[in-house]
């Protein structure tokens, strides 16, 4: 079956996912997917599939990415069926407050990103500057002074050839350098593989609400140090995250209250881009279906969708089974929580098709919708791969029993990803996002820029008569079709993009997703560059409000190289 790949995918497939011998490719896409669906079909035979049910499954997962309807995590398509075979986008280390659990995390995240992984880490434990050191009598150099060493390490590790490491650091709001993270990142040259965010309680948002002092605390020996302003630290984060975007949010009590296997611990970081909170250890595959595909003449099908959400939470069941793990101690971990994630992309092209425009409410309701069927079906499909393969090791002391449930395969079946580079293989708009520009450039892979007309919108000016070399030239200048009077009144309205679209409603997007979303919602709140510090703070609030996990915040032009620009800026 010939496979409808952009130019874009195949650039970034050859860079990046196709093997290689020495600098020649040697494998085609279709070969990739084969490679990947054999090697993940080969698992039905642990569960007793003999080779002609494995050939069955091989087939249909196969068909199931090639027609570009599902598209596991990078790490599965570049190592599936090759010596490498890790299979996971994210991992979380712990970080306890020695040298010695420090720099064994340094190594074992090294591990991870040679194989393709990105990891997060809570420095929340780490005894803050200038507190004693016993053994030695001197001075400790708190969490950030340990972050740069974690940075230095990811630096000089490129991942196995493929992609350079990712990392997020978070710090709870408590730790006595919390000023110091917050502003840890305002130097664009520093920190520049992490992605950094405050873990946020409810004791500090409700002090924050009225206007109250919070304690700070030294993880050492729990002593309250000092009691400071919670608007004074509010502020300095919405201040920081308004020059640069940096630091983001996360809730990380709100977090804990939906872990679903509170008895393996508590859980104090997310993955680099904070979609996926995991346990000390823990590791989580990815998988996203691509809506676009699941609308047909201007509905959804949801019986397709019904279909693909079983046959991709299997494939990610698989997958946890087919993996290599880089430590013993994560299989462990991996295999008594089986955790998987699987969540959406193109969901902005998916309105397009339905003909609602991302800024409506239509859209949140549609949103809703959508998520509540794949979070329904991808449970009820868990519950069935229990019944043949058991569920998930640690089930019996999660919260499962306790809500009346009798068998479950994965702890958690769903995650809203990024799908930063699976999007673009499936030329597919990013997860939830909405269209950055109707035309733009997109560096990709360093430093390549691709250029991108929108392909529903190509086509649409095509049929209604107002296509034209000059105009795309245009709109790729500005980016967006507002106001453009070669462009029909209810194409503008349709094709809405990110900046346009009021930060509220970005907000509210997210939390309908993440109403029906186990883990959490990888969303950023786009900002054009004149949005004040009270636009930022008000985002922060109403994502609290809505129940959000987190959020992340950019405004347009705040840091030098960012991934998506419109004009020639870059
Ligand atoms: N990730 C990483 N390095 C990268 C991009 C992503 O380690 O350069 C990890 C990270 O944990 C992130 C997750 O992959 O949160 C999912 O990102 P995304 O959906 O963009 O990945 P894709 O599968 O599209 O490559």
């Amino acid at each position: 079956m010939k496979i409808n790949l952009s130019a874009n995918a195949i650039t970034v497939l050859e860079k990046r996912y196709l093997s290689k011998k020495g600098t020649k490719v040697v494998e085609t896409p279709q070969d990739m997917f084969r490679r990947v669906a054999k090697n993940i079909a080969q698992v039905e035979k642990d569960f007793g599939g003999d080779k002609k049910t494995q050939k069955i499954m091989e087939d249909r997962f196969y068909d199931l990415m090639t027609s570009l309807d599902f598209l596991p995590n990078s790490p599965t398509l570049m190592n599936a069926g090759k010596e490498l075979q890790q299979l996971a986008a994210c991992f979380v280390l712990p970080v306890e407050d020695s040298m010695d659990s420090i720099f064994e995390t340094i190594k074992n995240a090294a591990l991870i990103h040679k194989s393709g992984g990105g990891t997060g880490f809570s420095f929340s434990r780490l005894r803050p500057t200038n507190d004693r050191v016993l053994s030695t009598g001197g001075i400790a150099s708190g969490p950030i002074s340990f972050m740069k060493v974690f940075n230095s390490a990811t630096e000089v590790v490129k991942q196995g050839g493929t992609r350079r490491g990712a990392n997020m650091a978070i710090l709870k709001v408590d730790h006595p350098d919390i000023l110091e993270f917050i502003t840890s990142k305002q130097n664009n040259e520093e920190l520049t593989n992490f992605n950094i965010s405050v873990g946020l309680t409810e004791e500090f948002m409700d002090a924050v609400m009225d206007g109250a002092e919070y304690p700070l605390v030294n993880p050492r020996d729990n002593k309250v140090v000092e009691k400071v302003s919670a608007r004074k630290v509010f502020n300095m984060i919405v201040e920081s995250a308004h020059k640069n975007g940096e630091p983001g949010i996360v809730f990380l009590d709100r977090i804990n209250d939906e872990n679903p296997t509170p008895n393996y611990g508590e859980i104090e970081s997310t993955n680099p881009c904070g979609e996926q909170p995991l346990l000390p250890y823990e590791a989580c595959n990815l998988g996203s279906i691509n809506l676009s595909n699941m609308v047909e003449n201007g509905q959804i099908n949801f019986e397709k969708l019904k279909k693909t959400v079983e046959i991709s939470i299997r494939f990610l069941d698989n997958t946890l089974q087919a993996s290599n793990y880089p430590l013993k101690k994560i299989q462990d971990m991996v295999l008594t929580n089986r955790k998987v994630g699987l969540g959406v992309m193109g969901f902005a092209d998916c309105l397009i098709k339905l003909e609602i425009p991302y800024n409506s409410d239509k859209a949140i309701n549609t949103a809703e919708k959508i998520m509540e069927f794949i979070q329904h079906h991808s449970k009820i499909y868990s519950q069935e791969l229990a019944e043949q393969r058991g569920s998930f090791a640690g089930f019996d002391e999660s919260v499962y029993p306790q809500k009346g449930i009798y068998m479950m395969r994965n702890a958690t079946t769903t995650t809203i990803a990024p799908t930063g580079s699976i999007s673009i293989i499936a030329n597919a708009s990013s997860g939830v996002e909405p269209l950055f520009a109707v035309c733009y450039k997109r560096n990709v892979l360093d430093n390549e820029s691709l250029v991108e007309v929108h392909p529903l919108f190509e086509q649409i000016a095509k049929s209604r008569g107002f296509y034209s070399e000059e105009l795309m030239e245009k709109i790729a200048q500005q980016g967006s079709v507002k106001g453009l009077k070669e462009v029909p009144e209810d194409i503008q309205k349709l094709f809405v993009t990110a900046h346009e679209i009021e930060p509220r409603r970005h907000i509210e997007i997210q939390s309908a997703f993440q109403r029906h979303t186990d883990n959490a919602v990888s969303k950023t709140v786009n900002f054009k560059a004149e949005a004040t510090k009270e636009d930022i703070a008000e985002v922060f609030l109403e994502s609290y409000k809505l129940k959000c996990k987190g959020v992340t915040v950019y405004r347009d032009g705040s840091r030098d190289a960012q991934v998506l620009t419109v004009g020639d800026n870059d």
